[in-house]
């Protein structure tokens, strides 16, 4: 397929700011058309990525290894491509027009007369900073006054390490909680949620896919498979 990837680039796009966890529990996500071949998908997309989580706790000397959850490491500047196309012309024909616009998909819809899909932002931050990790270390914390017990992760990130993410009603709470593991710069993004991850024709020669929340990079595979199957089944 010829595809055109057209994308302005707005603040706050949540793939550039996500941490690249892979959590092989994130196959099947909460929707009806999801299929194994979905998740197959995703495994071979991420298989050479992988490594193992370990957990630091405060008593054991060593890191340990976490049960049967597996994680990957997607070095996203590859896994994410993308292609900012200035076009010559202010109008241009396409045989299928897929609306991946994350939180902002309504946005577009809403300019396009089209009904909406109702996606919500849930933003979310971490931290980027110097140093050095093996594989992906979570660790427990509290916040005060929350009974809850929180996990928070560090993994490799470039030349350094990536912590975090947090929830939008304790975001500062959880960057201090951070910071006081590794201090670096911040990055921060909209997830896009929904009830279920929403990938469906919505009018004639369109596509919307959006929804993936905080496991959007896990599934994006399946994601595009579902995509091309939708448009080469006319
Ligand atoms: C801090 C943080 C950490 C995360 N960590 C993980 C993780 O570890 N693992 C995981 O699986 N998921 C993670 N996520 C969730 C994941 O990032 C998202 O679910 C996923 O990136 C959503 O992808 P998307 O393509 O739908 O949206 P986006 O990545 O937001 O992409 C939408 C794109 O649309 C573009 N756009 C907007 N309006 C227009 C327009 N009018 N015309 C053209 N382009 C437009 C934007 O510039 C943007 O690039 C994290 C999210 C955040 C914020």
């Amino acid at each position: 397929m010829s595809v055109v990837c057209l994308d302005c680039v707005v603040e706050g796009g949540a793939s550039r700011a996500a941490a690249g966890l892979v959590r092989a529990s994130a196959w099947p996500p909460v929707c009806e058309w999801w299929e194994e071949r979905h998740s197959k998908a995703c495994r071979e997309f991420f298989v050479d990525g992988w490594v193992e989580e370990r957990v630091l706790s405060d008593y054991a000397p060593s890191p340990r290894l976490k049960g049967q959850v597996w994680c990957g490491r997607v070095e996203l500047e590859k896994a994410v491509v993308f292609r900012v196309t200035s076009l010559p012309v202010p109008e241009f024909r396409s045989r299928w027009v897929v609306l991946a616009a994350g939180v902002w998909c309504d946005e577009v819809l809403g300019a396009s007369g089209l009904p909406l899909t109702g996606v919500v932002a849930s933003r979310g931050a971490g931290l980027l900073g110097p140093g050095g990790v093996e594989g992906v270390l979570s660790r427990s914390y509290r916040l005060p006054g929350d009974t809850r017990t929180r996990v928070m992760s560090m993994r490799p990130w470039g030349s350094g390490v990536r912590v975090g993410d947090s929830l939008p009603a304790r975001e500062e709470e959880q960057l201090s909680e951070m910071a006081g593991w590794v201090e670096g710069e911040r990055v921060w993004g909209l997830r896009p949620r929904l009830p279920s991850l929403l990938v469906q024709r919505w009018a004639p020669g369109v596509v919307v896919a959006t929804g993936g929340y905080r496991n959007g990079l896990a599934v994006a595979p399946g994601v595009a498979l579902r995509v091309a199957e939708l448009v080469t089944r006319s």
